[in-house]
């Protein structure tokens, strides 16, 4: 997901008289087979404490645990990074098995490099990081759209998000109640980028006040090795307890610790982090003694995931004749839409994404059906009989992840101030974690990153207060 908006303006329309030229062929491997199962990546080997006393656990490794566990590490402060999955990563895991090529399953894309620390760190794991093309195309039926046809769309998408900003400064309505009235032949599909592609969820769903919070993500990098191939290299060196699901804590003792329950065993810790997502605290994965506070469980109640999958098409030969990275809408007339992100990192790999309320139906009928729209999606827009091209394919169901249950939050009209509630600890004993404990870089990978950061600085500062 990025989020398009005044900045894509510019990039857009810069990139606009190069992407009127044609696409050089593809210097992009082919892996041969036929269509394998999903395997994830091994994990790197790592021994962690199953149980007994540390200072510290943290539930979950994705990038907020990650994050949370280094800062510790570098506190020197004892801590369990404790994964309910076989891997760590999260929603940002790259699979090499299913196509022979990096896919990145979930996150792809690394927003804001400037100030995202993940992207930052980057250069340490000497993977290789290279800037997303900038700006975006739009099919119109069999042909691309004109320099005025763009700056029509670009033109409206800012147009639509300088009114949701305006709005939310009286009220915080929904998105699809500020959207300006004239926004013509465009709407359907503005309201899909902004919607559905930049928040996983119908724009009526959405809070203008945390769209508006929310920062411009239209400047990233990519890794060729993939974005969860990078976050795995974050956390090498880092002892996980893997495939060891939390299922209670229990924040009731008169130590005035936590007590937290695994699967195979328990830690007793002064506090714990928790970064599972709001969705995994919703519906009551992790039992808590004594119950959540209301106030937490409300927070993550308007901070549901939205929903966000990816059909993957390995397309050799580039018959869609697109560049590497290239990103794709349509000027659609319904929410029946997607986006595409076409050989990525130069490899056949293209992927159409589908998202919001169609997608979240959409993966609700299987992968037949996904298979099917992506096909049909694309043989429209390009002419192109793409069933015929397709060598192998697969589709993610976040919405069916045990451990994550969508895919990212977007905060419910009037619910933008949640974020800040999931940042308050529960009794100087809990604290979480993750991208929806973020104001501005929610939904995002670097939000995550920089939320563990946080709880865990928040820790250390109270166990200091604890002992000192
Ligand atoms: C399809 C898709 C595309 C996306 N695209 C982008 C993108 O291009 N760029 C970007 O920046 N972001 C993107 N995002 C969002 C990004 O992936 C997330 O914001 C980020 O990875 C969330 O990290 P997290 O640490 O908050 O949560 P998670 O990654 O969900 O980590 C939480 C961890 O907790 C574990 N867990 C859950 N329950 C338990 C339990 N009981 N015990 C122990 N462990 C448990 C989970 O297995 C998981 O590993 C995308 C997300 C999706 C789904």
């Amino acid at each position: 997901m990025k989020r398009l908006n005044r900045r894509s303006f510019l990039a857009a329309s810069a990139a606009m008289s190069a992407s009127m030229t044609a696409a050089p062929a593809l210097g992009a491997p082919t892996a041969p087979g036929v269509p394998v199962s999903p395997k994830k990546p091994a994990p790197a080997p790592q021994v962690a404490p199953r149980t007994g006393n540390v200072e510290v656990v943290i539930v979950g490794a994705g990038a907020a645990g990650i994050a949370a566990a280094r800062r510790l590490a570098a506190a020197g402060r004892r801590f369990a990074l404790v994964e309910a999955a076989a891997t760590v990563g999260g929603r940002c895991i790259t699979d090499t098995t299913l196509f022979g090529v990096p896919f990145d399953r979930g996150a792809h894309w690394v927003h804001m490099p400037e100030i995202n620390p993940v992207a930052k760190l980057g250069p340490q794991t000497g993977l290789d990081m290279y800037p997303a093309p900038p700006g975006q195309r739009v099919r119109i039926g069999h042909r691309y759209a004109r320099e005025g046809e763009m700056e029509e769309y670009l033109g409206g998408t800012v147009r639509a998000s300088t009114a949701i900003a305006d709005a939310s400064r009286k009220n915080d309505i929904s998105c699809a109640q500020a959207l300006p009235k004239d926004l013509g032949g465009w709407r359907p599909m503005i309201e899909f980028v902004l919607g559905p592609f930049g928040c996983a969820k119908d724009l009526a769903e959405v809070s203008a006040l945390d769209f508006a919070h929310s920062a411009e993500r239209d400047n990233d990098l990519l890794c060729r090795q993939g974005f969860g191939a990078l976050l795995t290299k974050l956390a090498s060196g880092i002892p996980v307890e893997l495939s060891n699901p939390v299922t209670r804590i229990s924040y009731a003792a008169r130590s005035g610790g936590v007590e937290v329950e695994t699967a195979r065993g328990q830690f007793e810790a002064r506090a714990a982090i928790v970064t599972v997502s709001t969705n995994i605290l919703s519906a009551g994965k992790i039992k808590f003694i004594p119950d959540l506070p209301k106030r937490q469980l409300d927070a993550a109640a308007k901070l549901k995931l939205g929903s966000y999958d990816h059909v993957a098409l390995e397309l050799p030969d580039n018959p869609l004749g697109l560049r590497p990275d290239e990103l794709v809408f349509e000027k659609s007339d319904s929410t029946r839409t997607a986006a595409l992100f076409a050989n990525v990192s130069g490899t056949p790999l293209c992927v159409i994404d589908v998202a919001g309320s169609f997608g979240r139906d959409l993966a609700a009928k299987g992968d037949a059906a996904m298979f099917d729209f992506a096909q049909s999606w694309l043989t429209g827009l390009f002419g192109t009989d793409v069933g015929k091209a397709v060598k192998r394919r697969y589709a993610t169901h976040w919405n069916d992840e045990p451990w994550v249950l969508g895919a990212f939050s977007a905060a419910a009209p009037g619910g933008q101030p949640s974020r800040r509630v999931l940042m308050e600890s529960v009794n100087d004993r809990i604290w979480f974690a993750g991208e929806a404990a973020h104001e501005t870089l929610w939904g995002t990978v670097g939000g995550a990153w920089e939320s563990g950061e946080r709880a865990a600085d928040a820790v250390v500062k109270s166990l200091g207060r604890k002992t000192g």
